[in-house]
């Protein structure tokens, strides 16, 4: 994978961040993007690039919007080359009873979680199956595969995107270009940290009881799994070992959907 150039949506935190790292670490150039402190996310790209020796550069489109997503693409063109790596990370949530649900909400759930990726992977795929060469990956989640209450926007584009993916995948499959989903379970994340507090103010349970009694209650290795171990899987499938594999759902998940 050395010299192979990757854009990483969403890598400035949690899983994106560890993917970006992983890929580095396998000699990739990366062009990371997210939203944050600019002085924080400096540190985090040149603690990067010092650690990896490889190119990392950052560009902070806003993916919920089509032409950042564009130049965001375009960009790591002029920055790194031609890009073999794609890997839609970028990820946001919202948990509401359907009743209440704001509008507002699954419409930016829909532009951050589901079209992102399409902008994304539609400003790619020439290059990528002119070259006979490209991986997209794209991060949904269990709940791309099953249901839950309260997540309706959640749940729907992560399904989405896990439709996206096989399309995607069997449209170029003759093109050595793979598309992928890998399904993470519950990860310890920001995107999760925020939903424990909510959920200890409202059950007046420990931060410690939540994660137990709510969120590790279906994931049977009864631990969260690992930012870590969610960049495996997406090294595995850009790798030439997992050449072979594309329009899968791959679930990292403590064997929750398994149940
Ligand atoms: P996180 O909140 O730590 O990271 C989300 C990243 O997306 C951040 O870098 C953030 O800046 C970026 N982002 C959000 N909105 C953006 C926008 N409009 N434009 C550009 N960047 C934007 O969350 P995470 O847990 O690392 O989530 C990463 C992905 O994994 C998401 O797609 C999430 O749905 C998925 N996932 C997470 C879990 C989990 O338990 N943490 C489980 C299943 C799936």
């Amino acid at each position: 994978m050395k010299g192979r150039n990757a854009i990483v949506t969403g890598s400035t935190s949690g899983i994106g961040l560890a993917i970006a790292r992983a890929l580095a670490g396998e000699g990739c150039n990366v062009m990371l993007n997210g939203l944050g402190d600019a002085n924080e996310i400096e540190a985090v790209r040149a603690d990067l690039a010092a650690a990896a020796g490889t190119k990392i550069t950052y560009n902070g489109a806003d993916v919920s919007r089509p032409a950042e997503v564009r130049a965001l693409v375009a960009a790591a063109r002029a920055d790194l080359g031609p890009v073999d790596i794609l890997v839609n990370n970028a990820g946001i949530q919202h948990v509401s009873a359907l009743a209440d649900f704001p509008d507002e909400q699954w419409d930016r759930l829909v532009a951050v979680n589901l079209s992102a990726a399409f902008h994304a992977s539609k400003a790619v795929i020439a290059s990528m199956t002119e070259r006979r060469f490209g991986r997209i990956v794209n991060i949904a989640s269990v709940l791309g595969l099953v249901g839950a209450p309260h997540k309706a926007a959640y749940v729907a584009t992560k399904h989405g995107l896990v439709g996206l993916t096989k399309s995607i995948a069997i449209e170029v499959a003759e093109t050595g270009v793979t598309c992928n989903a890998v399904c993470p379970g519950m990860v310890m994340t920001p995107i999760i940290e925020m939903q424990v507090a909510d959920q200890a103010k409202v059950t007046g349970l420990s931060p410690e009881d939540v994660v137990k009694e709510v969120f590790l209650q279906n994931q049977p290795i009864r631990r969260p799994v690992t930012a870590e171990e969610i960049a495996g899987a997406v090294v595995f499938l850009c790798s030439p070992a997992g050449s072979g594999v594309t329009g899968t759902t791959l679930a990292v998940d403590g064997g929750y959907v398994a149940r």
